[in-house]
């Protein structure tokens, strides 16, 4: 039994074989009523797409410009969050340091790369390779991804380098803040529903390629021997 066709409502456990919903639609449990799973339309993955490239651009500014002012031998030296990270590295704070890398660095920046990958190509009308593995990568690196452990890991670096370091209130810690509201917002949003959006992508490519494929059936006879069936219809 594939266990990918069952869902179960999480209210009162009733089984129901999935059906694939088209178009912006939600499937309702047929004992209780509530909502067993939704399905996203294109204008959801328009909106997710834009998100993701408005966390990407946000995220790179967020790492470009200083963040801490680090302060050693009375010299005040800026660096990035990157820079931050090889402090504490270089002050034997080595678990730290790995921390706040991957929650802040590593795991936002493949959540994002990954999800323009998978929602760009399938936008324009494909479905783009290795679309299972990248997507198990995201749904892999989400929890890790999640607004909690990115917060917290801002949080870990301020508290551990206040005593060396001083964070500066400027664009890139505006851009961290923002970054935060835009993964809220993609959090909201739920992986599984990109194999409902290449279902459809797909469905729809077989549609335009037998549409295809019937007009140039159709159209080459035509062209090719007109005279011909002119005169096996047209008596003369
Ligand atoms: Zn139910």
């Amino acid at each position: 039994m594939d266990q990918d066709n069952y869902v179960a409502c999480e209210v009162c456990d009733a089984l129901h074989h999935k059906q694939h919903l088209i178009g912006v639609a939600s499937a309702r449990c047929t004992r209780c009523g509530s909502t067993l799973y939704r399905h996203v339309g294109l204008r959801s993955a328009d909106r997710e797409l834009a998100v993701a490239f408005a966390a990407l651009i946000t995220f790179v500014i967020a790492n470009a410009f200083p963040i801490v002012e680090l302060e050693t031998n009375g010299l005040t030296t800026r660096t990035t969050l990157i820079g931050a990270v090889i402090n504490l590295l270089n002050g034997d704070r080595t678990l730290i340091a790995a921390m706040v890398a991957l929650a802040t660095i590593v795991f936002p920046a493949i959540e994002l790369m990954a999800l323009i990958y998978l929602l760009l190509p399938l936008r324009l009308g494909h479905k783009p390779a290795g679309f299972d593995r990248v997507l198990r990568t995201v749904q892999a690196v989400r929890p890790w991804g999640m607004i909690e452990v990115f917060m917290l890991g801002v949080l870990i670096t301020v508290v551990k380098m206040t005593s060396i370091a001083r964070v500066i209130p400027e664009i890139a810690m505006f851009a961290f803040g923002a970054l935060t509201f835009l993964s809220a917002s993609l959090v909201t949003f739920d992986p599984r529903d990109l194999w409902d959006l290449a279902d459809d992508t797909i469905v729809r490519l077989a549609a335009l390629r037998a549409n295809a494929a019937r007009d140039a059936t159709a159209s080459t006879p035509a062209a090719a021997v007109p005279s011909s069936r002119d005169a096996t219809t047209r008596p003369s």
